[in-house]
């Protein structure tokens, strides 16, 4: 795996997103604007919430709306998951923390994205003990240091909200929550046609129809991916076994692979 901190340009695309147009509006007037015109809302006076919190259920595009945000923005990315900070040696993770916020500012414009973010910031007292005491803490300082962090920007990820210390909700910090819900019916017809953009669909595919049948009720959109994937590989394998049908029964296997649709077939 990538050394911790490690940046880049993320190559998620808004097209790669399905519903979720409202998070993309807000995160277009908070985020991507202002790295791409900095100058405009320096002149206006400005001064709007660098942290926010993605909160809802697994699998329903927090991590790639963080992605696409960086991308749209041409900002660099930096992805933090909040356990791995604290599996370490006492006085490390907090090391650990200065060290990437350091390089945020080093490569900004930066998002710097802490998955599973709830670990880091447990209320104080409970699970972890002091060890998360002291992460948090350090924490808190480098999110204050909100002036000298210009162009970094902090999304914070988390499934369980409830058990975040509200120090780390306030504005200035993981200020603007912003709720990531389970896709509904159309939404889930618009994950499926982002999951489906770059791959050969069958025309007689009726995404909407198959969104809307009481199989993918309460998918999220991780369920989708995998649901789109197992029909891929269904497609291939069929495509397999008819070229080596074909082969099997000596006829050229090439007039074969020419003209059959070897595409996803309605699942
Ligand atoms: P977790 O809370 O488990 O970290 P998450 O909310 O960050 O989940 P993602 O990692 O963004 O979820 O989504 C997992 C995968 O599910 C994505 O890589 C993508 O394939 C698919 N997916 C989820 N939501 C969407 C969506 N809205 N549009 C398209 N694909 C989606």
């Amino acid at each position: 795996s990538r050394r911790e901190g490690f940046s880049s340009i993320p190559n998620v695309k808004w097209g790669d997103v399905g519903g979720l147009d409202l998070l993309r509006r807000e995160f277009d007037r908070y985020i991507v604007r202002r790295i791409k015109y900095p100058n405009e809302y320096e002149e206006y006076g400005v001064d709007l919430e660098t942290g926010f919190l993605l909160y809802g259920p697994p699998g329903c595009g927090k991590t790639l709306i963080a992605k696409a945000v960086a991308n749209e923005a041409g900002a660099n990315f930096i992805h933090i998951k909040g356990p791995e900070l604290l599996n370490k040696y006492v006085g490390e993770s907090e090391l650990a923390v200065r060290t990437i916020f350091s390089r945020a500012r080093t490569c900004s414009p930066c998002i710097l994205f802490f998955d599973e973010v709830d670990a880091l910031t447990t209320k104080r007292g409970r699970e972890g003990g002091w060890v998360v005491e002291r992460l948090l803490n350090q924490l808190l300082i480098e999110l204050d240091g909100a002036d000298q962090r210009k162009g970094v920007y902090i999304i914070g990820a988390t499934n369980r909200p409830e058990v975040m210390d509200q120090a780390v909700l306030r504005p200035g910090r993981f200020g603007k929550l912003m709720y990531v819900p389970l896709p509904n019916q159309d939404e889930r017809g618009l994950i499926l046609k982002a999951l489906s953009r770059n791959k050969p669909l069958d025309d007689d595919v009726d995404l909407i129809a198959v969104a809307r049948s009481e199989a993918c009720a309460n998918l999220s959109g991780a369920d989708l991916s995998a649901l789109m994937n197992e029909a891929a590989m269904a497609a291939v394998e069929e495509k397999f076994s008819r070229i080596e049908a074909a082969s099997n029964e000596g006829t050229s296997s090439e007039s074969y692979v020419g003209g059959m649709p070897h595409t996803i077939k309605a699942v």
